[in-house]
């Protein structure tokens, strides 16, 4: 579904921080992206919902190269569905609002439509009773769910998932976890920046470890975790562990 060919991108003149990133995601498949904090991890998924330009390379999405810069930007991004550590729900509007904004004005789809799309993806979550809740009335991993749901409402072909558990109290890590693993059994293409290796380990089937603006190492959870080939992979690992 994507696929990232030696992109490079530099903050001001001399700050490189992604050099040469080659990397493919396949459908249904979920990767994670892990490495150290200021890898570029964040960058890189910026840059694939075109949030950030890249200086080099190309991003390609379902064969169509994304990064072109004729391409349709808002096409792009309503394919994408991005998912960030601060939840970035609207305060003002109940949940139901939150999710139906997107599909109500970018997709054009009618209100009772939009509303039945949110409230199946709500009940499947968890959070059926929560549609004309406010944010501030839901506990973190609530919020988290329902910034899922917001995603999701408007039928991305890929999700990116930047750190969604980071700002989450340890207890409620676990059920946003779970929505993660139940997309990806719905067959879910993601991509996910993470630092919990326990989760990477779990709901990817491909890991990435960016290390000094390229791809350093890239394997199954199974043989990346379990026996690195680099070296500077194993020292990350073993500096987190
Ligand atoms: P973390 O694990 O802490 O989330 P990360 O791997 O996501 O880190 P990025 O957020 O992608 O890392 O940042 C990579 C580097 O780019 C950092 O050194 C950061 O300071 C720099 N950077 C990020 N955004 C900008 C920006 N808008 N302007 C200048 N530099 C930036
Ligand atoms: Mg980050």
């Amino acid at each position: 579904v994507l696929r990232v060919e030696h992109v490079r991108k530099t903050y001001g003149r001399h700050r490189v921080v992604l050099r040469d990133v080659t990397l493919e995601v396949p459908q249904h498949t979920v990767t994670a992206l892990i490495g150290a904090s200021g890898s570029g991890k964040s960058t890189l998924l910026r840059c694939a919902n075109l949030l950030e330009e890249i200086d080099d390379g190309a991003i390609h999405l379902d064969g169509e190269e994304i990064t072109d810069p004729r391409a349709d930007a808002d096409a792009v991004r309503r394919r994408i569905g991005v998912v960030f550590q601060s939840y970035n729900l609207f305060p003002h509007m109940t949940v139901l609002q939150n999710i139906t904004l997107a599909p109500r004005r970018v997709l054009g789809v009618g209100r009772a439509q939009a509303e039945e799309r949110a409230r199946a993806l709500l009940d499947r979550l968890g959070l059926a009773d929560k549609a004309h809740e406010y944010p501030d009335r839901l506990s973190g991993g609530q919020q988290q769910r329902v910034a899922i749901v917001r995603a999701l409402a408007v039928r991305p072909r890929l999700l990116l998932l930047d750190e969604i558990t980071a700002a989450l109290d340890p207890e409620l890590v676990g059920e946003v976890l779970t929505v993660v693993r139940g997309l990806k059994d719905e067959g879910m293409t993601m991509v996910l920046a993470t630092h919990e290796m326990a989760f990477a380990r779990t709901v990817a089937d491909q890991v990435c470890f960016l290390d000094d603006g390229v791809v350093r190492e890239q394997g199954s959870p199974e043989q990346l975790f379990g026996d690195p080939r680099e070296d500077r992979t194993r020292r990350f690992l073993r500096r987190i562990t």
